[in-house]
């Protein structure tokens, strides 16, 4: 049976990867520390066979022990990184730290396992951008000492250390640039803006923009990130090398995300209209500490080689997720009833 090891896989994205690849007949192994992800993520699936979770900081992980306990993989999956500005600027360090040390636990798994990798990049590689909308060929325009830096450049290094290895020691790693991504099982206390606005407007409290709501992202239902990742994982190493080398790609990045562009302030008219009970008042907020202005993908490159384009509009997945939080707040959003500072 094919093996997979999934980093952070109790996290919300990890945990949509989980049940996608248990679906599909895989083994999988889990490594999460629980510090952002949740093990009620993954728990329904935990003894129903072929899950088996492991507790465990990845900085602390080491890969030799770690595949003599529960090697060799077939596929392995890298995610483990707070993501949401809230928690990963709570512990700098620890972010900048996790992104480094796990992608290097992850890669050395792989070399060991002689496996395939996917390693879960970000938007953030481009900073505030200077293109738009942003290609893989892009550099980035990232500040090296800002409150973000700890995130965006601890990602930066994980993608050359990717890059190195796949030249170095041949793994089979491929990269995605995942941009604002959302959907059932979020936490509803990670700040990020798509929960923020459900959980305040189903609250019945004013919804908080920073700044004037001018800046854009491009929101991506989660059920289209695994797609994608399942597609590319799926390619062999031959396609992909001849691929990116004719387009003047050192290795095999690709931007993962929907082709919408809202303002924040579109987005918080939407959620209020789908949502009877929302109180309308707006509380504007200073924005925070490089805050990127505009975002999103050129996603030329997935369409090309994989066949794929963001399905789901925002409409339709902004629903979605206001029926999962529905279900949580009648259960349990009272009890973690925290609004975020930044
Ligand atoms: N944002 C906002 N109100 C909130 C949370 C976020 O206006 O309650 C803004 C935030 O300043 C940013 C955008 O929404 O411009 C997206 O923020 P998020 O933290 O979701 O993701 P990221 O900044 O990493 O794209």
């Amino acid at each position: 049976m094919s093996r997979a090891l999934v980093t952070g896989g109790a996290g919300f994205i990890g945990s949509h990867l989980v049940r996608r690849l248990l679906s599909r007949g895989r083994e999988v192994v889990v490594l999460d520390n629980l510090y952002t992800g949740s093990y009620e993520n993954i728990e329904e699936l935990d003894g129903a066979g072929g899950l088996t979770f492991v507790k465990q900081d990845i900085c602390e992980a080491d890969a030799n022990a770690f595949f003599k306990a529960y090697g060799p993989f077939n596929e392995i999956y890298n995610l483990a990184c707070p993501a949401s500005p809230v928690h990963y600027q709570a512990q700098p360090l620890g972010t900048a730290l996790t992104s480094i040390k796990g992608v290097l636990f992850s890669l050395e798994l792989a070399r060991l396992s002689s496996a395939r990798l996917l390693h879960a990049s970000t938007s953030e590689v481009y900073g505030d951008p200077l293109t738009h909308p942003q290609k893989e060929t892009d550099w980035g325009n990232v500040n090296t000492i800002g409150v973000r830096s700890c995130y965006d450049e601890g990602k930066r290094v994980a993608e050359t250390l990717v890059a190195d290895y796949v030249r170095a020691h041949g793994v089979d790693a491929r990269m995605v640039r995942i941009f604002n991504t959302y959907g059932p099982r979020m936490d509803a206390c990670d700040g990020r803006v798509v929960s923020n606005f459900i959980v305040q407007a189903l609250q019945g409290k004013p919804i908080t923009i920073y700044g004037d709501g001018s800046q854009t992202r491009s929101f991506q239902y989660v059920d289209d990130l695994v797609d994608a990742f399942e597609l590319y994982m799926a390619k062999d190493t031959a396609t992909l090398d001849g691929f990116f080398a004719r387009h003047n790609l050192e290795t095999r990045v690709l931007n993962i995300g929907n082709q919408g562009e809202f303002t924040i302030g579109e987005l918080a008219q939407m959620v209020i209209a789908k949502i009877p009970e929302a109180n309308k008042d707006i509380l504007f907020k200073p924005l925070p500490g490089n805050d990127p202005r505009r975002r999103r993908p050129d996603t030329t490159l997935a369409r090309e080689l994989l066949g794929w384009q963001a399905k789901i509009p925002l409409d339709t997945g902004l629903e979605r997720t206001i029926e999962y939080f529905r279900g949580k707040c009648a259960a349990n959003i009272s009890n973690s009833n925290k609004e975020h500072k930044r």
